[in-house]
């Protein structure tokens, strides 16, 4: 994903091979079926580096199985996806991204490109638990953060 982790905590973050092995334990884990249509869904998801709507996946998936998959039932496994901390949403692409760390649940600060889309993360516990703590002491309850950085990448600013 190309980013400069600013990590307090230590995890590993998976590509590839890698990643889709650590997607399916942790989904089984769960106590899911990784089926074949979960795991073709899984790799459209990883294979970019842009947040891809449920569609562009039912695109990318259908593609992949020479026919067509309905949009409706790739946006059920991607909500499964993100319950399961296997993809995140990006709220304001509307859109998803897979998780680099599926089996490391923690809130991920998100940086996404204006210019050409691409999205990173960063993790830095001492915002996200500062931005806990305050919504708590606001009284609010079951406090998640959702933060997302827009800008531009390197590549773009350069
Ligand atoms: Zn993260
Ligand atoms: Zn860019």
């Amino acid at each position: 994903m190309g980013e400069k982790g600013v990590s307090v905590h230590s995890h590993h973050e998976h590509s590839g091979t890698r990643l889709v092995e650590e997607a399916k334990r942790v989904l089984t884990g769960a106590g899911e079926q990784w089926t074949q249509m979960r795991a073709d869904v899984f790799a459209a998801l990883a294979a970019q580096d842009r947040p891809a709507s449920a569609y562009d996946i039912a695109e990318t998936v259908g593609h992949a199985r020479g026919k067509r998959v309905a949009a409706n039932s790739v946006y059920r496994i991607l909500d499964l996806f993100v319950r399961t901390n296997l993809a995140n949403r990006i709220e304001s692409a509307n859109a998803y991204l897979a998780n680099a760390h599926p089996g490391c649940r923690h809130d991920c600060i998100f940086l996404i490109c204006d210019d050409c889309g691409r999205a990173g993360h960063l993790d830095d516990d001492r915002v996200t638990g500062a931005l806990r703590a305050a919504g708590r002491d606001a009284g609010f309850a079951e406090v998640r953060p959702v933060i997302e950085l827009r800008g531009l990448c390197e590549d773009c600013a350069a």
